[in-house]
């Protein structure tokens, strides 16, 4: 079981809400576009409450956060 980050960019709107979540994962550039720092991995287990909490506030619902 793992966790993987999924951003649908045809959504996103770079309001780095998901940034304010979990700047750890989420970082909006000065040139308003997403990076997703880390995508998968083992990484991504501790941070699993930030993930969903990023997921549930993204205004565009642009956030999937998969099990797999
Ligand atoms: S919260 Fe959603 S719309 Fe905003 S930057 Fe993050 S993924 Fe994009």
């Amino acid at each position: 079981m793992g966790l993987k980050v999924v951003v649908d960019f045809d959504l996103c709107e770079a309001n780095a809400r998901c940034m304010e979540v979990c700047p750890e994962v989420f970082k909006v550039d000065d040139d308003d576009f997403l990076h997703i720092l880390i995508e998968e991995g083992p990484q991504l287990e501790p941070l699993r409450e930030k993930l969903r909490e990023a997921e549930r506030v993204c205004p565009r619902q642009a956030i999937t956060i998969v099990e797999s």
